[in-house]
């Protein structure tokens, strides 16, 4: 059906009217079907995870996916929000500073997301704004509702549109019931009404409490949890419950009957070990089959693909946490209190681990009260070191105590965007015997800036504007261990999101005194990569990027494979060159 027709279908024209539904050029109706994940009762639920598990049992199928995260905060994107209360940015390769939701994305789906991909409240209202004022409206009052929800039904149908999808799968941020997030939901409800039946799948998920003091589940926060939204309009199509333990069938009857939603469609969504299961669970209740049904999609399933990728897929989560041996890698970092501030690292390193057989244990240390007296007992048994990236002054100089101890003593050290310039102070202050080296970050006025600036970036304006962000190449030194880890490449790309470098006119210095610079931009002095010779330290790498935003459960990330590897070497084999020393 033409977008004239629908118009027409709908009893819209373009003449003066109450609707507003702008279509992309050439959208066709009914070619994309959407999957809309709400969520009741709590935020938190994983939304995000079970949103992306599902869109990748249909993209298993041979279905092209296509997910989208609608925040209900009014940033335009999430780089100036503090990690201490939104988890870590998530950088997509185009630069996109988003939710760290769109990694959960990424790393599930295996695919790389644009822009495209994440809207904010910010985003919407700033394009009705920006449209009122280049007279987009024509003399229109602009509303709410149609214009904002227009402009919602918009960015879905566009992203639809441009990637070609045969499933849109819609995140809406936040709680049925949020101010934050009314407009996204009457937005689907109108995409529903006018994309027809058959074409939008609701899944609401829920959370059925369990009190301690009863010991036993309880769904009554979930059915009016679910009915607040059915009072908006939107009847589920499937609820899938969150709970510590598999949900009673009893349970599941009292939330069937509450929101006309059939028992094979009321699934338990309980806790398990690792998110990686949750695909495999959903096939179990067949979720997937249910999606296919409400949806129409039997006839572009391609069964011999499902079968060969979920076999893959089955070896890699079989594996999740059986290993019997163990390393333990200290992460020094800012927010030790709060995890999902480093959560691609965590998810990076346990791809490592399952794909190396081994369990990676994190320590994460405090870097605030380390200093060269203390911190050979801080990392005592130890086996890696990794100083993640992050902002300002705090804990700098403990850092680089780890990062000298790390270096002297042939413990494996991965420095990763700022971990990557403390570690090049460190080498200049104590290889190069440039005392005074220091970042302008910390130290404005310091004698010798080995890390400042970019030029580049001095140039650009405002607040969460100036960072150089996203997808970049990195040029590889031929035959260094940079180069091997990846294959012997030439070029790779890696993703950024930093403001201060290398100053060039150290370089020459510091290579001089064996820093090696394994990883640069091709085309200007941008340094991306360092690593000491393998003769001189087993891994002492360190890069600009941020490596573990690229790291995929069945592709684990070179640099944090060779990292690993190296730790479990010196946890070990180091024994048992030490017993042979000693015979
Ligand atoms: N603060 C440093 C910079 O802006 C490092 C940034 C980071 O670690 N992401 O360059």
């Amino acid at each position: 059906m033409s977008t004239q027709d629908l118009l027409a279908r709908i009893g819209q024209s373009q003449e003066e009217t109450e609707f507003y539904t702008p279509m992309p050029e050439g959208y066709r109706r009914g070619k994309h079907k959407y999957v809309v994940v709400v969520g009741t009762v709590i935020s938190g639920l994983g939304k995000g995870i079970f949103s992306s598990s599902l869109a990748k049992l249909l993209q298993d199928k041979g279905l092209r996916v296509a997910p989208i995260k609608m925040e209900g905060y009014l940033n335009i994107d999430s780089g100036t929000l503090n990690p201490f209360r939104h988890g870590e940015v998530f950088v997509l390769d185009d630069g996109m500073e988003c939710d760290m939701d769109l990694g959960t994305y990424e790393r599930l789906l295996d695919q790389d997301l644009t822009g495209a991909n994440f809207t904010t409240n910010g985003q919407i209202l700033s394009g009705v704004l920006k449209k009122e004022r280049e007279g987009g409206y024509l003399g229109r009052d602009v509303q709410v509702i149609p214009h904002v929800t227009g402009e919602v039904k918009l960015r879905l149908r566009e992203l639809a549109a441009k990637t070609d999808a045969d499933v849109v799968f819609v995140e809406v941020g936040g709680t049925v019931g949020d101010y934050e997030n009314i407009f996204y939901l009457e937005a689907v409800r109108q995409l529903a009404y006018e994309e027809g039946e058959g074409s939008v799948c609701f899944v609401a998920l829920t959370y059925v409490l369990e009190p301690g003091s009863l010991g036993e589940q309880k769904s009554k926060a979930a059915q009016l949890g679910i009915k607040r939204l059915m009072e908006m309009g939107i009847m589920p199509n499937i609820v899938a419950c969150r709970a510590p333990s598999p949900v009673t069938d009893k349970v599941r009857q009292k939330i069937s009957m509450a929101t006309n939603v059939p028992m094979p469609r009321v699934i338990s969504m309980h806790d398990v070990p690792s998110i990686y299961l949750i695909p495999e669970a959903l096939r179990e209740a067949s979720i997937d089959r249910e999606v296919l049904t409400l949806l129409g999609l039997h006839d572009r399933v391609v069964q011999r693909h499902e079968d060969r990728v979920r076999a893959q897929w089955k070896n890699y989560v079989e594996r999740i946490g059986r290993a019997e041996r163990s390393v333990q890698i200290a992460i020094t970092g800012k927010y030790t209190a709060l995890r999902d501030a480093y959560a691609s690292i965590i998810k990076a390193v346990e791809h490592c681990s399952v794909n190396l057989g081994c369990n990676v244990e994190l320590q994460w240390i405090d870097t605030t009260t380390i200093d060269a007296s203390n911190v050979a007992e801080h990392l005592k048994g130890i086996h890696g070191v990794i100083v993640p990236g992050g902002f300002g002054v705090r804990g700098t100089e403990g850092k680089i105590d780890c990062i000298r101890y790390a270096r002297e003593n042939g413990l494996p050290y991965l420095g990763i965007c700022l971990g990557f310039q403390m570690a090049v102070i460190e080498y200049a202050r104590n290889v190069c015997g440039v005392a005074d080296a220091n970042s302008t970050e910390f130290d404005p006025q310091c004698k010798s800036p080995i890390i400042d600036i970019l030029p580049e970036q001095k140039r650009i304006e405002g607040l969460g504007g100036n960072m150089r962000l996203g997808g970049k190449d990195v040029e590889l030194k031929p035959g260094t261990l940079a180069a091997r880890l990846f294959n012997d490449a030439k070029k790779i790309r890696l993703r950024f999101r930093h403001r201060y470098e290398v100053d060039p006119k150290y370089i020459d210095d510091l290579e001089k005194a064996g820093l090696v610079f394994s990883g640069k931009h091709p085309t200007q002095p941008i340094m991306q990569i360092f690593e000491l010779p393998q003769e001189v330290h087993p891994y002492f790498v360190g890069t600009q990027a941020h490596p573990e935003l690229t790291s995929r459960p069945l592709r684990p990330q070179p640099l944090f494979l060779g990292f690993v590897k190296a730790a479990m070497n010196f946890a070990f084999d180091k024994p048992r060159v030490l017993q042979a020393t000693e015979k």
